[in-house]
């Protein structure tokens, strides 16, 4: 990884009000910040919302104009539900110049004084081209499901959190510089994890990440979510809950099967920063039959994206904080 001499900045953000959201019905419930009931099931329309509002932005690629809008756009969402917005900037060889640009991951942090902690993440930069495209390679890359339903899930998950009762403390980290790649096999991948995690390592943080829960390409309409290996190697005890969780909530597209490897922002995570993080991915996109000729394509669109797939990922993650966050209380309870 070809990381330059980096200095970590987490500057808190001055609030600013909210111009932008994501649907219409999300300002209105904005304006009542009281939100749900332990109850208030994921919404899959409004992560569905996410996704079309990202994605009509157009190409997010790390340094972008693109970038900075969606940036804008995830402070404004995140901060009227409650939660304060850091951004962790660190700097990288851009591979078209061998110059030093800026990426910057956002953090996203819910009940700061909790020490404890638990990770949500993905990334949100898209790749530069569609470079697996059969016709046009240098077209233009939208990233719906790879970048994008990651953003949708967590924009959705966020409403659930401010009132969510527990030890934990909780983190929405958006990676950038996942795919800066420009040249596979050349560009280093994984920035913005890497930096991250090398930052956590040194001890560079005040707290203690239990768990942390990688999503990547969890729109496809043809959901196919099994057990990612490096996640089992790394996450065994992770993996295996969230699968059970989605097991007792009757989500059958969390396929108790070994899965495909995959190099993703989870093995920085994992093997720098020792934090046990599991992948939720499902690389088959469209579909096991068709494998993955979406992917790094034109293809990759909202058309090509269901609501009711980021649906059952978003209510998975969010039974599954529910549960793990009860538990520590009961624990604390019996000491
Ligand atoms: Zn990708």
């Amino acid at each position: 990884m070809r990381l330059n001499q980096t200095i970590l900045i987490l500057t808190l953000l001055a609030s600013s009000s909210v111009s932008v959201a994501f649907a219409q019905s999300e300002t209105k419930e904005s304006q009542q910040p009281a939100l749900a009931a332990a109850t208030d099931p994921f919404d899959k329309d409004q992560a569905f919302a996410a996704l079309e509002r990202v994605c009509e932005i157009g190409p997010r690629m790390s340094t972008s104009d693109g970038m900075a809008t969606q940036q804008k756009l995830l402070i404004d969402h995140f901060q009227a539900i409650g939660a304060k917005a850091y951004y962790q900037h660190f700097n990288v060889n851009d591979p078209r110049t061998g110059r030093q640009a800026k990426l910057s991951n956002l953090i996203i942090r819910w009940h700061p004084e909790r020490k404890k902690r638990l990770m949500f993440c993905c990334h949100y930069d898209t790749r530069p081209f569609p470079d697996r495209d059969p016709v046009n390679p240098q077209g233009v890359f939208i990233g719906a499901n790879d970048g994008g339903s990651g953003v949708a899930v967590l924009a959705e998950l966020g409403r659930h959190i401010e009132n969510m009762d527990g030890q934990y403390g909780i983190d929405f980290v958006f990676f950038d510089g996942e795919e800066f790649v420009f040249v596979a096999r050349r560009d280093p991948m994984f920035l913005g994890s890497g930096y991250f995690a090398k930052q956590y390592a040194a001890g560079r943080y005040d707290v203690k990440y239990e768990y942390a829960i990688l999503v990547d390409m969890v729109g496809d309409k043809d959901l196919q979510l099994k057990l990612e290996v490096h996640s089992l190697q790394y996450a065994k005890k992770l993996t295996k809950s969230i699968w059970s969780v989605a097991a007792k909530l009757g989500i059958k597209e969390f396929i108790v099967r070994r899965g495909h490897t995959i190099r993703d922002d989870h093995l920085p995570l994992n093997q720098i920063a020792g934090i046990p993080t599991c992948d939720i991915i499902d690389f088959d996109y469209p579909n096991p039959k068709a494998g993955n000729q979406y992917w790094h394509t034109t293809q990759d669109k909202v058309e090509n994206c269901s609501a009711e797939s980021l649906g059952k990922v978003g209510t998975v993650l969010l039974e599954w904080t529910r549960q793990i966050q009860q538990l520590n209380r009961v624990a604390k309870k019996r000491k």
